[in-house]
């Protein structure tokens, strides 16, 4: 079975040893991108310290005392995977002492070959801890002989790995930052005084007063010591970039700068341009908590329609999205969101979304929404039919599970159960994030194989597509 990962990578360069509690912040500002295992790698000269474990980032910074540590660099991980694969020792960091060092590892993204890469390793005689796609990658970096620099490190690995792959590195004395030569998903580099700190977000780097610098580029590795000027190497060329648009529409944070784009005028940028198309008499803009929340503010605003919380959403429900059951996720949505009957009472109500994978959230709002007495439900999603699974980092199922795969518009309305469906085309999003409508299906900068199921060129390796991934635009040289 494969691991998707969709986590949070913090990290410190720091000419003091007090890093701990800027760690925690730091990671703790993330945790909306994984809320199953937490750890942190915290190193001063020769010493060197781990703890992960399953749990919020909260539980396991109190339970490892990682309070108490002292380090000059550290490096701390969230994690964000399936059920069922959720094991203590697939948490990160990963560590591992070789050639005299300890060596820690922390990942954002998938290997999307990891099978084949694990198979020859471990006929290569190595002996891996757990089972996730991560320790492929620390393996392969380690297995260079001694005295082999960082970027030719990571060069031998980017040419073995397909796929996504941010990472923050503890080597010896140095903290490396680097991303695959698509980028798929974000890192950013920031300073804080005489401190560098690198996250997956910019709003990590502001909770910690540290002032966002610059991302670190595809296929470039940025290495930090203690008190000396960050080194830049690039380890792969420069390819056409694709970074992951799903970032900006769901995942990442509102209050996030993620690949350059301020994630909440984004999404209210979604919202006004799904209202530009707004067929139907709409008497009220109901967001759906929280991810909708800007999306259907631009909705309105672009509307001259009132935007009311017709849905009250509990913080004490966990994650709805990765219940295993289906039957247990729909009760999850339903004891998370309760709505106002005061609000909805005879409305005409558009539900604003940022994205429909499943269609758990939708079934269950618009059957809520009537039953709390609106007269009409409309649903608005902020972005494109997701038609087509992520092999990148995004927790998206099969093709099969995807509500939008292989149906029609009308066919989703019908199962839906809503007067009207509204999703944002690939054109708009394209417009969305500034590019212009011009490079569609393939949105410049971007990637949209979720949406447009066209795969970067180079991204997967032929035999490696696994789950029948494969591309049905006619120009796709993934095909
Ligand atoms: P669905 O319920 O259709 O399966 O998923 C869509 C809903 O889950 C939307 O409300 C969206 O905000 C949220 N969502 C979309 N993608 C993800 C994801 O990767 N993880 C989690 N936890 N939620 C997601
Ligand atoms: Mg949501």
């Amino acid at each position: 079975m494969s691991l998707h990962e969709a986590c949070g990578l913090f990290g410190i360069c720091s000419t003091e040893d007090k890093i701990a509690e800027s760690l925690h912040l730091g990671l703790f500002t993330l945790q909306h991108r994984g809320q199953e295992a937490a750890g942190f790698a915290l190193a001063r000269g020769g010493e060197f310290f781990l703890y992960k474990d399953l749990g919020s980032v909260e539980e396991v910074y109190r339970q490892g005392n990682v309070r108490l540590r002292r380090g000059q660099l550290g490096i701390a991980h969230t994690r964000y995977s399936t059920a069922g694969e959720s094991a203590a020792e697939n948490a990160q960091p990963i560590g591992l002492h070789r050639q005299g060092r300890w060596l820690a590892l922390t990942h954002n993204g998938t290997v999307a070959n990891a099978a084949r890469l694990r198979r020859e390793l471990s006929e290569q005689g190595v002996v891996f801890q757990g089972s996730s796609d991560t320790e492929i990658l620390l393996q392969l970096y380690a297995r260079a002989p001694e005295g082999t620099s960082p970027e030719e490190r990571l060069a031998r690995l980017a040419g073995q790995v397909r796929g996504a792959y941010s990472l923050l590195l503890l080597d010896g004395d140095r903290l490396i930052a680097a991303r695959d030569p698509f980028g798929f998903r974000p890192l950013v580099i920031g300073r804080r005084g005489a401190d560098w700190l690198i996250a997956s977000e910019t709003a990590a780097l502001e909770m910690v007063g540290a002032r966002p610098e610059r991302e670190v580029r595809p296929g470039e590795a940025v290495i930090f010591r203690p008190g000396r000027e960050p080194e830049a190497r690039r380890f792969a060329p420069e390819r056409a970039i694709r970074c992951c648009v799903f970032e900006l529409i769901y995942f990442g944070r509102p209050d996030s700068v993620i690949f350059d784009h301020d994630v909440y005028q984004f999404r209210k940028r979604t919202g006004c341009l799904l209202a530009r198309k707004e067929g139907s008499a709409i008497d009220l803009v109901v967001p759906v908590p929280d991810s909708g929340v800007p999306a259907a503010l631009g909705y309105a605003q672009a509307l001259g329609c009132p935007l009311e919380l017709g849905l009250i959403r509990s913080h004490y429900v966990g994650r709805s999205f990765i219940e295993p059951q289906q039957a247990s996720r729909l009760q999850v949505v339903k004891m998370k969101l309760l709505p106002l009957r005061s609000v909805l009472s005879g409305r005409r109500v558009a539900l604003v979304d940022d994205s429909i994978v499943r269609g758990t959230t939708a079934k269950a709002v618009v059957e809520l929404v009537r039953e709390f007495g609106a007269a009409e439900v409309h649903l608005r999603i902020a972005s494109p039919p997701i038609i087509a699974p992520c092999f990148f980092g995004i927790d998206m199922p099969t093709k099969a599970e995807l509500l939008a795969s292989g149906r029609t518009l009308a066919e989703i309305k019908e199962f839906l159960q809503a007067d009207s469906i509204n999703y944002l085309t690939l054109a708009e999003l394209a417009e969305a994030t500034g590019v212009g409508a011009g490079l569609v299906p393939a949105l410049g900068g971007f990637c949209d194989a979720c949406f447009s199921g066209c795969y970067p060129a180079g991204s997967l390796a032929e035999d490696d597509l696994f789950r029948g991934a494969t591309c049905r635009t006619p120009t796709c040289k993934t095909r």
